[in-house]
């Protein structure tokens, strides 16, 4: 039995060791990319179901890589988080989303996702001014997409840069709304402007009175408190035809669009202004 043990505690090893050296290899082909600016937003449309047209876009960040093709951020997200990476990563997001944005009509906007962390470090309100001051893009273009992690922390430091923020013009949303393990208390102390319902309560909307009654609830919150209610992960028409039923402001999925390259969006508009 003593054998077996050990055999299988070095197998063990040997996997975490394997799992151990790809992350420095991820890790250090990211700093790479990060430095040589690579790392490029995708940008997926958001809709608003009151005229079914595009309001916006959120930038998300896609990975280029020369052997792997395009790396789905959860591969390497975490990774950024762990290492600091993703200060450098999230500027550079931040920068380029900001400039595309800024050559799309006037009345479109983008949203960048802002992990926690670049909170922590305590230079998101200089940059979001510096990135707008570069790509001359109005502030009340732009929208930053904030997780529950963030106002756990109930940090006053975060709780007044989100307010300069919003001062700027800058709109804050909630991503993520409803995983989070935090009461709902902080709705009345952080400010926001949209509340972003999780993919996973509109996964079967259609067939689903738990989740019909879940978004139903959240849309009469969002209202109570004057927010936009945006649903995220919509992918079929019965899903989209609840949404509307619930009063749902606002929708993103694979329904509308995928997350598109910025050369598209112009012509995505285009057509949208022609239809
Ligand atoms: P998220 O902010 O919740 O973004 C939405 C994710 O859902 C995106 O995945 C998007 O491609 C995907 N999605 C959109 N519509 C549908 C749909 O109809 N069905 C399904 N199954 N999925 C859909 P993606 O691009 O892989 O990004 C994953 C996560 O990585 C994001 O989740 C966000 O948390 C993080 N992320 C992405 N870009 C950035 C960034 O620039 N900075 C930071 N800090 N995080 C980012
Ligand atoms: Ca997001
Ligand atoms: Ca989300
Ligand atoms: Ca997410």
């Amino acid at each position: 039995a003593k054998t077996e043990t050990r055999g299988s505690f070095s197998y063990f090893e040997s996997g975490m060791d394997a799992r151990a050296q790809s992350r420095r290899k991820i890790e250090t082909e990211l700093r790479a990319a990060i430095q040589r600016d690579v790392l490029q937003p995708h940008y997926q449309p958001l809709i608003d179901l009151s005229s079914g047209r595009i309001t916006g876009f959120e930038a998300l960040v896609r990975w280029p890589h020369p052997e792997r093709g395009m790396i789905p951020p959860s591969e390497f997200i975490p990774i950024a988080e762990e290492t600091g990476l993703i200060s450098g990563l999230g500027r550079s997001m931040l920068r380029q989303a900001c400039s595309d944005a800024a050559k799309w009509p006037d009345e479109v906007c983008v949203a960048v996702n802002m992990s926690p962390l670049q909170f922590r470090v305590g230079n998101v309100l200089s940059l979001v001014m510096d990135a707008l001051k570069q790509s001359g893009l109005p502030a009340r273009r732009l929208e930053l997409e904030i997780t529950e992690t963030l106002v756990l922390e109930k940090s006053g430091q975060v709780l007044a840069t989100l307010h300069a923020l919003r001062a700027l013009g800058v709109r804050i949303s909630m991503d993520d709304f409803g995983t989070g393990y935090s009461s709902l208390s902080y709705l009345r102390s952080f400010p926001f402007d949209k509340i972003k319902v999780d993919q996973s309560f509109i996964r079967d909307l259609a067939a689903n009175r738990e989740a019909q009654a879940i978004v139903r609830s959240i849309v009469s919150l969002g209202k109570g408190l004057g927010v936009t209610i945006t649903a995220e992960g919509v992918e079929t028409e019965a899903e989209l035809r609840c949404l509307r039923a619930e009063g749902c402001h606002e929708a993103q999925g694979y329904l509308f669009s995928r997350p598109r390259p910025n050369v598209e969006i112009v012509g995505l508009l285009q057509a949208q202004r022609d239809a």
